[in-house]
């Protein structure tokens, strides 16, 4: 379950929901949606932490 729900973890932003695959350029998160910046991995936890 861990491993589905990680699924696109790293491409979809916390705050805004935005989910697209150049969401991520290596460490760095930058959404394309509404172009906030972090790092992408402190991003990934937050998705995974909103989705309980
Ligand atoms: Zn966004």
């Amino acid at each position: 379950m861990w491993k589905l729900n990680a699924l696109n973890s790293s491409r979809e932003y916390a705050a805004c929901a935005h989910t697209e695959a150049g969401n991520r350029k290596g460490t760095l998160f930058l959404c394309k949606s509404c172009a906030h910046r972090a790092h992408a991995d402190v991003n990934a936890a937050e998705v995974l932490t909103s989705r309980g």
